[in-house]
Parts: C-alpha cells; structure tokens; sequence
C-alpha cells in the first residue's frame, strides 16, 4: 500500500484491502436461481428458502392478520419513532415531488411539446433482513413509492426477518407484502411467479446476491442502483472534534465488516486525535468485533495539503455518506461535487438520516456518487415526453425532416414527412 492516494495526500491511517471480494460466484449462482425461479416460479422460491433461510413457509404473502399480530408485537415507543420517521420521509418526499414539474412548450411556431410526471405502476422494494432489524429500511423505500403515487407497492423480506420488520412495511404503506428473500426474491419480483407479481422496477438495498439479482434482471425491469456496504467519510479542518468524528465513523463501521470509513483533513494533529479517539471507542463499542474488522480493513486517516487536495480526493472517493466539519462548513459543502447524501456541520450526524430525520438513506456506493443521488420519490416516477403540431408546425418540419429522410436513403420516412405537407396543399388548392 503506497503512502498516497492522491498528489498532496499523504495516509496517517492505510486500509489493508483497497477492493471488495472477487464477484463471479455470486455471479454464477444468482444466474441459476434467476434461471430457475423463471421457469419454476413458487417451487423454485420455496427450494431456495429452504436451502439458504432454512424455512419451510408455504404460503409466501402476509396475511392481514399477521400484519395486525405484527404491529401489535411492537412496542408503543418503538411504534411512535418509526411513525415520526415515516412522517419525516413523507414531508421530504413531497416536498421534491412538488418540484417535479409537467411541462407545455411551444419550440416553433404550431410545435407543441411537453413531458408528464407518470407514476410507475408497480414497484418491488427489496427490504433487507440482516443481523440487525433496521427498522428504518422499509421506510426509505415504500414511503416514497407511496408519494409518488405508485398503484400498487409490493414488499419482499428474509422469511426470518424480525417480525417488527413486517410491522414497518405495512405502517409505510405496502399493498402486499412477501417473505421472500435474495436473489429468488429478485427474481419473483422481476418475473412474477404464480403468487407474487411481476413489477415494473425493483428498488431496495441488500446483500451481495439481491445485488447482483438486481444486476442480471435490468432491462425488462428498472432497478435503483446497486447499493454496496456503507461508506462514510468526513472531511475536517483543525477546528473538527476528534470525538465526534471517531464516533460518526464507527457508527456507520459497525453495520457491516465491509464498511468503508474514513477522515479527509488539512490538520496533521486532528488526524492523529481521531485514530486515538477510534482505537479508544473501541474498546468499550458492543459492536466491537464488526467495527474493527471494517476499520481496519477499510478506515483511512489522510492529510491532505491544502483544501484543494482535500476537495479533490473527497471527489474522487465520491463517499456514500459525507460530513463536513470545517469552521465554514456552508461555503466548504458548495465546493463539493460527488457524494451520496451531504450533511453540513457537525451537527449534522448520519445516523439521523440514517433513521427519520427525512432524506432517504438509500445511497449510491462505491463511486457511483460521481454519477447520481441517492434513491428519491423521482425513482418512481417517468417523466415521459409528447408532442402536437397544427399546420403551421407541419409547414415547419415536414420538409427538413422529409429532405433529411431522402439523404438517409429512408424513403418510408420522406413519405410520412411529406404526406402532410402533401394533404394540405391538396386542401388549399
Ligand atoms: P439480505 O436481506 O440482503 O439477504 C438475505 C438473503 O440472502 C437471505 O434471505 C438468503 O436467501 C440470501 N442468501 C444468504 N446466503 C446466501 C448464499 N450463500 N447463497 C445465496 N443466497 C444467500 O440480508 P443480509 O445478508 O443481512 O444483508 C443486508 C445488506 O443490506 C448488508 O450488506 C447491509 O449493509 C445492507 N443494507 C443497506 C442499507 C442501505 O440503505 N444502504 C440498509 C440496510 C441494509
């Protein structure tokens, strides 16, 4: 491992592995299950259940009863925050809808064009299990489908899945909702087996394999993005606080062994505050043994030059999660480019996204921040273009359009440029 990233950047703290595993496995297999839930449909879900979530449920969808038993396992608190965070994620998903706006034009005189904002018709959100229940998960994708005005939501959990799991899909608004997890559930959403439905898109984290799923079915179906380990990085001057950015870094450390974290910083001593401050939290983080493993194969410490080397590497990294923590925390967030889901000073923790303070926590990883945002009540929607012209507009690009056809050798296009034209001489004549 060299000891610089980037021109005038220079590593306090290296990680030890600078990629994710090897993929074709998962390839190979996630292409069988795919395969075989096509041409199976409920018998293969069933088989793959049982094989990689050892259950032997029958009947896949959630009764209405069960939904009832579900939310009344969860506690009154517990009920109150996921309904605060639903509320928060709603406001905001409104909120950007409004700006999602119709359009009339007219371009030439008689061309009349526009775009409609058309809500998919169904969406599969993918709810992932994982060793923790996060309740937050079925939040940030059904909520938004629900805004955007979706007709029908459906859901797919792990069959293991925390029951409370089941209660946060139905309080966010899912039409149905199935215990189906990984690929297979992938693939009965994409393909639709004799009791789930096939969708139109299919958002929603998860583990490598719904991953990959989501990879190997774009095409007839829409996906989000591909949405990898969690990743938080946080740029700082001399004036960040070294306790709580170990603390925000480990916060996020914690979810997955995978998890890439780390400090971008101008100031020589913050760097070497924090890698005391992490090693010191460690010791007394429950969640120590998967916090450990991340940082120390993926937490970075990095003393960069000048801001400048500070912005550009922050570019380069494109970090799903990213804070800021200078003394013009405002003016600095405005010089960024790439990054999932920014939060401007440090009191702006992502754990409060992460949960219900109202951005959706589904985030591009592993770079793709250089390329677009995070999931957004704008995923569930089209904004499918149109177009009307009189005979002025006719009279406008009939004959560049007719001309440009003869020159391509396409006379069945000339002909339909010029049949209008043609119909209305014959009219005025
Ligand atoms: P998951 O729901 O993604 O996957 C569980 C399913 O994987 C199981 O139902 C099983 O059918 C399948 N599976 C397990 N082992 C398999 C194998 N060997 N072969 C084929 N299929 C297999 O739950 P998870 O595995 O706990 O992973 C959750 C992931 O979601 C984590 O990576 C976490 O970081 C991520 N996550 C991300 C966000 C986010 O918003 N970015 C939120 C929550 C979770």
């Amino acid at each position: 491992m060299t000891n610089s990233p980037f021109p005038g950047v220079t590593y306090v703290k290296a990680p030890e592995r600078s990629s994710i595993s090897d993929n074709a496995p998962v390839e190979t297999l996630v292409a069988e299950i795919i395969a075989n839930v096509r041409a199976n449909g409920d018998k293969a879900v069933r088989e793959y259940s049982a094989k990689f979530d050892k259950s032997d449920i029958d009947v896949f969808e959630v009764t209405p009863a069960e939904r009832e038993a579900a939310l009344a396992e969860l506690d009154p608190q517990t009920r109150r925050d996921t309904e605060f965070a639903i509320e928060n994620v709603r406001k905001f998903a409104q909120a950007q809808l409004a700006t999602i706006l119709p359009l009339e034009v007219e371009t030439l005189p008689g061309v009349h064009m526009g775009h409609r904002v058309i809500p998919i018709h169904r969406v599969g959100c993918y709810v992932p299990g994982g060793r923790y229940p996060l309740l937050s998960a079925p939040i940030m994708t059904i909520v938004p489908a629900k805004v955007a005005g979706v007709d029908e939501v459906i859901a797919c959990l792990p069959p293991n899945a925390h029951k409370a799991m089941i209660a946060g899909c139905h309080l966010s608004g899912a039409d149905r909702i199935f215990r189906i997890g990984g690929a297979q559930a992938i693939a009965a959403m994409a393909y639709g087996t004799e009791t789930v439905p096939a969708v139109n898109k299919i958002v929603g984290p998860g583990n490598a394999f719904v991953n990959e799923a989501k990879r190997q079915v774009f095409g007839p179906v829409g996906i989000d993005q591909l949405a990898g380990p969690s990743e938080i990085f946080v740029v700082a001057d001399k004036t960040g606080d070294a306790e709580m950015i170990a603390t925000d870094l480990l916060a996020q450390a914690e979810h997955d062994i995978r998890t890439r974290v780390g400090l971008i910083t101008t100031d020589k001593a913050l760097a070497e505050a924090v890698l005391k401050e992490v090693e010191a939290q460690l010791q007394t983080l429950s969640t120590a043994n998967t916090a450990r493993e991340a940082w120390i194969n993926y937490g970075e410490i990095t003393v960069c030059e000048d801001e400048a080397a500070m912005i550009a590497y922050s570019d380069l990294i494109a970090a799903e999660h990213l804070q800021v923590h200078t003394a013009d925390a405002q003016a600095f967030a405005k010089k960024l480019r790439n990054y999932g889901s920014l939060f401007i000073g440090e009191l702006a923790s992502v754990v409060y996204s992460d949960k219900c303070s109202g951005t959706n926590h589904t985030l591009p990883t592993m770079g793709a921040g250089a390329y677009t945002g995070g999931l957004w009540v704008g995923a569930y929607v089209k904004i499918a273009t149109h177009q009307w012209l009189d005979e002025e507009g006719v009279k406008q690009v009939a004959p560049p359009a007719a001309r440009q056809s003869a020159s391509e050798g396409l006379e069945g296009h000339r002909r339909a440029a010029q049949l209008r034209l043609d119909r209305m001489q014959a009219k005025a004549n």
